[in-house]
């Protein structure tokens, strides 16, 4: 392992451009569960029953009990070593950008500031009906919350069958056709269109360093170094092992 650490962080520090492409996975050890592991969250509610759409159209106040006790763990999570460590890399000049699947913010309060999110954001809800947006913190007494159209209101986070937004598509596009190196961190990669960045990525060169507990589908296929562990362990191994081969700051 400590010779794989060693290659990774060999990979990054020679990289003038690396990203990042996170999932569930790298907010488990802050007490989000993802959507495979066994318990919790979506043992409740099934994410396909609930995380559609079709099901938001549907019955939008039976997939609100889900979005409350959603945010109810999300609003009590931390970042985790995870998240600090990519924040850590990316002052220090050797992450550029990451692609997040998260919906959770702790890319932001681990430090990072170049975040891309692929599948919005809770921060804000919006009228499926008449388009008015609002704070979901101005909503948060309200349950289910209403626009003033009076119909129940969406948060900003895209649900299966709804279109990734726009700028984070083509950002993810351009800057995937470009990196050297990609960290796909925490992610099964099942869920699409997510899962083409790695494809891309790898077409046009770069290096794929995969960090998960499990083996996914990409690590037989398209991955160069797995680093098999928890996300919290793995990212602050490679960072320290970059600090003490790079030393300070990256010139780009
Ligand atoms: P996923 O649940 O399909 O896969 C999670 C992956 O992370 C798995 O491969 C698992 O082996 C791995 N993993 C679990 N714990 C880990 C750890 N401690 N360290 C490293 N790896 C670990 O998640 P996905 O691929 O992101 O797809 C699910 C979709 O649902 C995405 O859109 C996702 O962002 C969303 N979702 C988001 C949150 C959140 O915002 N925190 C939580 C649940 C689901
Ligand atoms: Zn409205």
């Amino acid at each position: 392992m400590d010779k794989l650490i060693a290659r990774a962080a060999e990979m990054v520090i020679n990289s003038n451009l690396t990203l990042a492409l996170t999932g569930a996975g790298i907010s488990v050890e802050s007490g989000i569960p993802d959507f495979r592991g066994a318990g919790g969250l979506w043992s409740k509610y099934d994410p396909a029953e609930y995380a559609s759409i079709e099901a938001f159209r549907a019955d939008p106040e039976k997939v609100w009990q889900m979005l409350r006790d959603m945010d109810e763990i999300v609003s009590a999570a931390k970042p985790n070593k995870a998240h600090i460590g990519l924040g850590e890399l990316e002052k220090m000049g050797y992450l550029h950008y990451i692609i997040t699947q998260n919906v959770d913010n702790l890319h932001q309060e681990g430090g990072s500031r170049n975040v891309i999110e692929y599948h919005g954001n809770s921060n804000t809800l919006s009228c499926l009906w008449c388009g008015k947006k609002y704070k979901s913190d101005a909503k948060r007494s309200e349950f289910p919350p209403r626009c003033e159209c009076g119909k129940i209101l969406k948060p900003d986070v895209v649900f299966f069958g709804e279109p990734i937004p726009p700028e984070a598509l083509s950002r993810s596009f351009q800057l995937a056709s470009s990196a050297k190196v990609l960290l796909v961190i925490g992610t099964s990669a099942l869920v699409s269109p997510a899962n083409t960045i790695p494809t891309i990525a790898k077409q046009n060169h770069a290096k794929v360093i995969e960090i998960n507990m499990e083996r996914t589908h990409l690590t037989n296929s398209i991955t160069d170094i797995f680093l098999q562990g928890s996300a919290g362990e793995i990212v602050e191994a490679v960072v320290q092992e970059i600090k003490r081969r790079g030393g300070g700051n990256h010139l780009m």
